[in-house]
């Protein structure tokens, strides 16, 4: 008889993590609550996984803010190309795509989906859906096993432990796993959403639901204070702003709202003109546009569904014709375009965050092996643990790293 081997979690970490054990001849059993594997797998990269990024070892580090270097060693021994070399030999072929960000050729999280399915099966792990795990069982500071929400006891010589984190609890990572990790004295640095859309104060931010914009620059402040800059696309929403430089600006705002202060972002929505070069190309535009309604005026400039708002916020009466604006007018315009303005008032919380920022303190697991340091036989990979990163497939690595250290380390 092999070595007894649970996994609970049937996520990116769990089914690596049971596929490698299973690879090393341990006799392994994988408990996922949901009555499928990888549901929040299916959702990655809108559907299409980004299941890597096809940078530099040193670059994978240093896109996990807090602790990028607990990784250091999962990285190394199960990088990003061998990521792309295991998915490859299990017939997903990847390619790259612009920020380096790592897609399937296929476009297919369904195939990422199948392709861990698969690996499972090849190497006779034994999957139980629909089994909610409740407790860890331990004798002294050895884990023994895990009981079930239904109370059924599972004995194993080695638990690897991979239940996520709290971020969209629909898939089934609703935090189950800190409770069970602090009630057997871990410690689990506070937990909170990141790369999570943004709320705001402005109702006229509805009226532009669905408007992306390309190359802008994004400026947290708290009380006028510079908290974060970023460079690149931005989405506005029903109730206030997405896309990806305003979810990494996110992983900061719930420590922000807490403190005093209003918290705002403003946008530069021409970062490529200083103010002087804006107002010159504004001059241009209004000679071009002398006999129209200021209103009807910046159509060169602004995508058309800004217009109405910029023209609302903006000093300049609408309809005021062209040739009569002042320079002052025409200043405080350039302003305007350079600093909109939004006032942050909360996240979408961990119902819409892509991530948990927080977990299990990773000075307290071997990272070298992914073990508990408190309880011996005890594994832990994935987003239970206190690591998050930014976008563009890093949290996936961190995943799938984890998972196979853990994996592989269960049979010393
Ligand atoms: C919408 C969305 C899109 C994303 N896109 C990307 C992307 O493109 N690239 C990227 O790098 N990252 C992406 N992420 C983040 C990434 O998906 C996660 O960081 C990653 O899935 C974490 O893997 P995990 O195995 O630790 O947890 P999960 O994938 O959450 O898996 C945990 C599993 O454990 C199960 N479980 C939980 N509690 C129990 C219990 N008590 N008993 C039994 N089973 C339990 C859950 O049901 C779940 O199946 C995205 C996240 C979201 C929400």
């Amino acid at each position: 008889m092999g070595l007894k081997v649970l996994v609970v979690g049937g996520g990116a970490a769990g089914m690596m993590a049971a596929g490698v054990a299973a690879q090393q001849e341990a006799e392994v059993l994988l408990l996922e609550k949901n009555a499928q594997l990888g549901k929040k797998l299916l959702l990655t990269g809108k559907g299409r996984c980004n299941l890597t990024n096809d940078c530099e070892i040193e670059e994978l580090i240093a896109n996990f803010p807090d602790t990028g270097a607990f990784l250091y060693s999962a990285f190394y021994t199960f990088s990003n190309q061998r990521l792309r070399r295991f998915f490859a030999q299990l017939g997903v072929p990847t390619k790259v795509e612009r920020g380096g960000r790592v897609f399937p050729e296929s476009n297919s999280a369904r195939q990422v989906v199948a392709a861990l399915k698969k690996f499972l099966q090849d190497h006779q792990v034994k999957i139980n859906l629909n089994t909610a795990v409740d407790k860890l069982l331990l004798a002294g500071n050895r884990i023994e096993g895990v009981q079930a929400s239904s109370g059924k006891q599972y004995l194993a010589d080695r638990v690897i432990f991979t239940p996520g984190g709290a971020a969209y609890p629909s898939t089934g990572s609703a935090g189950d796993g800190y409770r069970i990790l602090e009630e057997l004295g871990h410690t689990i640095q506070s937990v909170q959403p990141s790369l999570v859309p943004l709320e705001v104060q402005e109702g006229w931010v509805q009226k532009l639901q669905g408007l992306t914009l390309k190359n802008v620059e994004a400026r947290l402040y708290l009380a006028e204070q510079l908290k974060g800059t970023e460079f690149g696309e931005l989405l506005f929403t029903h109730f206030g702003l997405s896309g990806p430089i305003i979810l990494t600006l996110s992983r900061q705002v719930e420590d922000l709202l807490a403190a005093q202060g209003l918290l705002t972002i403003e946008i530069d929505l021409k970062p490529a003109l200083d103010h002087h070069k804006l107002d010159a190309r504004l001059k241009r535009d209004f000679q071009k546009y002398s006999r129209k309604q200021f209103k009807n005026s910046l159509g060169d400039l602004l995508p058309s569904k800004l217009i109405p708002i910029i023209v609302e916020l903006a000093v300049i009466p609408a309809t005021k014709v062209v040739n009569q604006i002042t320079k002052e007018e025409r200043y405080s315009l350039v302003e305007l375009l350079k600093s909109f303005s939004l006032t942050i008032t909360g996240t979408r919380g961990f119902r819409k965050a892509i991530v948990t920022k927080g977990g299990v303190d990773t000075d307290e697991i071997d990272p070298a092996t992914m073990e508990s340091k408190l309880i011996k036989g005890l594994f832990l990979a994935g987003e239970v643990i206190d690591i998050d990163a930014y976008t563009g497939g890093y949290n996936l690595q961190a995943a799938f790293s984890t998972g196979y250290v853990a994996g592989s380390s269960v049979i010393n």
